[in-house]
């Protein structure tokens, strides 16, 4: 088997066959930066982080993208309102963003454009779209003219007329389409570019288009983003990219469904949404990581006390078994570095159906359980092959456990301890075990 998983752009699901033999490249939509990130932003930031380290485990050289909107309507709003500009506005919310990103343990992406740095590139493709007849300008502003692409919709597998129904959109009179969306905004207020348009900003949707074809050229193999991004923003995407390049923009489309708070929909405007940065401890960020890792990838989440806890327990105890077994294995030098084939074929397996995490989680509980029989029957050898398979695994899912350093001092007090406990001199026993719990090991 192969690694399959369902494509947002023929809603199926499909094997995944990368444009080169053993290159990925995969563009993820980042976040505008003007606020710290709630718990719903984090699910991308999770779940494309395990399918990239997934994808570099079965050997593919992975290129991961992922952007920066650091100039936006929501930006130049806080920057009014916090009498800051925008770039220190952006600025402050990207550091805070990618503190989020190394919190949550995800690797830093390849590649992280940022929108301001290519407003010449946007500026030299809106006129080509606008020579080529896909665009059109009104009073300063560029519309896109969806009329010209005949499959609009693909994405969202909607006719034109039913997303003009049922989609929110800017409503202006003088466009010829209600659906033709801005590729340039003439703006009255703050940060601005000249353009031959007339002074203003390029839109979000012309961003991704442009920075994506930047950074990797025609066709990548993997775009992704929240389920909330097929449309319109995808849908837009893909409909400037047949207009300049005749060509779709990526192979395969992978959505993420979102997070909701306790059954309602999270929005900054109603107040009901928890931040990234309130999960204070290693602890609780690593839950955090459990919940949106081991949650079926395109069904929403419904956040609260209850799955925390139910995660909190499964969490603490694959913690309690690492340490436990991680200080033996070392303290005795009996890490290795081989792995039981029978249990990570059995990881592929579930990963290649369509990233099947519920069942990779009961593996992890399997996996756990034989841990620690084998660590109370003391089977070192398969102990260290069972503890490296898990560590692999949860390499794979970004998982840390936390532990303190086996310093030389550490190791010796930790064998002396296990001799004493061998030979049945508990007193002993029970000053080194201090000692330990002292240095952190216990
Ligand atoms: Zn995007």
């Amino acid at each position: 088997m192969s690694l399959h998983f369902y494509n947002s752009i023929s809603n199926k699901v499909e094997e995944f066959k990368p444009n080169k033999d053993k290159e990925v490249s995969i563009y993820v939509c980042g976040p505008t930066v003007y606020n710290y990130i709630h718990i719903g932003n984090a699910r991308p930031v999770v779940f494309y982080d395990i399918v990239r380290r997934y994808l570099s485990f079965c050997g593919y050289d992975v290129k991961f993208a992922s952007n920066i909107t650091d100039i936006d309507d929501k930006i130049i709003k806080k920057a009014k309102e916090s009498n800051k500009t925008e770039k220190e506005i952006a600025t402050f919310y990207e550091e805070a963003y990618f503190i989020d990103v190394k919190r949550l343990n995800s690797l830093m992406p390849d590649y992280i454009p940022h929108a301001t740095s290519y407003i010449e590139d946007m500026i030299s493709f809106i006129s080509d779209l606008i020579d080529k007849g896909f665009a059109y300008q009104i009073d300063g502003n560029v519309y896109f003219r969806i009329n010209k692409i005949n499959d609009y919709g693909v994405l969202s597998n909607q006719a034109k007329e039913a997303l003009v129904e049922g989609a929110r959109i800017e409503v202006d009179k003088a466009k010829e389409s209600p659906l033709d969306f801005t590729l340039w905004k003439k703006t009255d207020e703050g940060i601005k570019w000249p353009s031959p348009f007339g002074e203003g900003r390029p839109g979000w949707h012309t961003e991704c288009v442009v920075m994506n074809h930047k950074l990797f050229g025609n066709l990548i193999d993997i775009h992704g983003g929240g389920m909330d991004l097929k449309f319109p923003h995808h849908e837009n995407e893909i409909a400037q990219c047949e207009a300049m390049y005749n060509t779709h923009l990526a192979n395969y489309f992978l959505h993420v469904g979102r997070v909701d708070l306790k059954g309602v929909k999270m929005s900054k405007s109603l107040g009901n949404y928890i931040f990234v940065k309130d999960f204070k401890t290693e602890r609780e960020i690593m839950v955090l990581r459990l919940i949106l890792a081991f949650s079926p990838y395109r069904s929403n989440i419904n956040y609260q006390d209850d799955l925390f806890n139910q995660f909190a327990n499964v969490y603490d105890k694959w913690q309690r078994a690492y340490k436990q077994v991680y200080y033996f294995l070392a303290s005795n030098d009996l890490l290795v570095d081989v792995y039981d084939e029978e249990i990570i074929n059995k990881f592929k397996m579930y990963m290649d159906d369509d990233f099947n995490v519920q069942n990779v989680l009961s593996l992890f509980e399997d996996s756990i359980k034989q841990i620690n029989l084998a660590y109370r029957q003391n089977k070192t050898d398969l102990l260290s092959v069972l503890f490296n398979t898990f560590k692999i695994m949860s390499d794979i899912f970004g998982i840390n456990y936390y532990l303190n350093p086996l310093t030389d001092e550490a190791k010796s007090i930790y064998l002396s301890w296990q001799t004493a406990r061998n030979n049945k001199d508990f007193n002993s026993a029970d000053n080194y075990r201090k000692k330990l719990i002292e240095l952190g090991i216990f």
